[in-house]
């Protein structure tokens, strides 16, 4: 599936609560019920325990910038107008480690360990993209 050329994530059974959430302007993570892991993306199992009791909980959507690139050379013709764009690494408070969009963000402005926020950009009636801009100023807990 895809929108303006952009291919879209499909959801899947194992998915739809994640989907179901981005839709609600939720953030859904996994938490194991029996070792406490917290994971994302969606699996069957905990990857720490191997327990199939999981449970979709809301995260807080923050977290830091754990890494970054800047895309300057669009991928395919559905992202020419967009670069320079930000790719990041984004460490979520609860843990799980989450490649991203970063949006609202200059150059000078992005740096690793920057606080940062969830947002989400409807591409369809199903799919709304979880991406990340930087926390204002009453966001930011350090
Ligand atoms: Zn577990």
């Amino acid at each position: 599936m895809s929108t303006h050329g952009h291919i879209l994530p499909r959801t899947t059974p194992l998915t739809e609560a994640y989907w179901d959430g981005c839709r609600r302007g939720e953030l859904r993570l996994q938490h194991c019920l029996d070792c406490g892991h917290v994971q994302l993306p969606p699996r069957s199992h905990c990857t720490r325990c191997r327990g199939s009791r999981l449970e979709w909980r809301a995260s807080a959507g923050r977290g830091r910038v754990a890494s970054f690139t800047w895309i300057h050379i669009p991928l395919t013709e559905a992202w020419a107008s967009e670069v320079p764009y930000a790719v990041a690494l984004v460490r979520l408070d609860e843990g799980p480690l989450m490649m991203t969009n970063l949006h609202d963000c200059s150059e000078s402005q992005l740096t690793v360990g920057l606080e940062v926020t969830v947002t989400f950009e409807a591409r369809d009636e199903t799919i709304h993209l979880p991406q990340f801009r930087p926390a204002r100023e009453e966001e930011v807990t350090s």
